[in-house]
């Protein structure tokens, strides 16, 4: 049956080392996934049960090679957040936590770029965060690393330099919720499908860019990303 309109383009992200690409479905998003970034958010670190937000696949912008991003419009106070970014391969609800690995496809560097002042000022009025958080080109995300490859991560570094200078650096196993137990969480509420990807939250040191800003992020083992902020 043909289409009344055209058909909105399919979002994709390079997978390292292999010619074919990762079609992006939904990104879900965890909020106050590090205790210190909990803390410097003004909220109890304490294991409360992990709370996800989403972003659109438009969100999505391909990072495997140096890119940029537009600063954008109506916020005076846009921050860098550093994450691990898991894929979803196969989908599932109810996935237990300890076949949850069996799920993901593979891993990456992302940023869960932000409208800080907007979604501070949503959170403060008990509205939804998507004008901070959900906006076009708000997730730069690098090469794709196959888990059939790399396995499995746990522990490795994560850092963010903008311009050269140190702004976030922790390690992914200090994730309050691990991994396997944002899947398999997850998946008790939403049926996960096939091109999935969860971002997993970031770590303390959160802070605001300006036009011409370079971010440079890493997670040991997943490669960089450098992603420059336009005007
Ligand atoms: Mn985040």
């Amino acid at each position: 049956m043909p289409l009344a309109i055209e058909a909105p383009p399919l979002h994709t992200l390079t997978v390292a080392g292999r010619d074919e690409r990762f079609p992006v479905y939904r990104v879900f998003c965890v909020g106050r996934n590090y205790a210190a970034h909990a803390r410097e958010m003004g909220k109890d670190p304490d294991r409360e049960p992990p709370f996800f937000f989403m972003k659109p696949a438009a969100a999505v912008v391909d990072a495997a090679s140096p890119t940029s991003v537009p600063y954008p419009t109506r916020t005076k106070n846009y921050h860098h957040e550093i994450e691990l970014v898991v894929a979803i391969g196969r989908g599932g609800s109810d996935i237990p936590v300890a076949q949850a690995l069996d799920h993901v496809y593979g891993y990456a560097v992302g940023l869960d770029m932000t409208r800080r002042d907007l979604q501070l000022d949503a959170r403060d009025k008990g509205r939804p965060w998507e004008f901070g958080k959900s906006f076009a080109l708000s997730a730069p995300i690098g090469s794709l690393h196959r888990a059939q490859d790399i396995g499995h991560p746990s522990a490795a570094a994560i850092t963010l330099a903008v311009n050269g200078q140190p702004r976030q650096s922790s390690d992914i196993a200090k994730l309050i919720w691990s991994v396997s137990e944002c899947v398999a969480y997850l998946s008790e509420y939403e049926a996960l499908q096939p091109g999935d990807l969860i971002m997993t939250g970031t770590p303390e040191g959160v802070n605001a860019v300006v036009a011409g800003d370079l971010m440079r992020g890493e997670v040991q083992g997943l490669g960089t990303i450098e992603v420059r902020v336009t005007s």
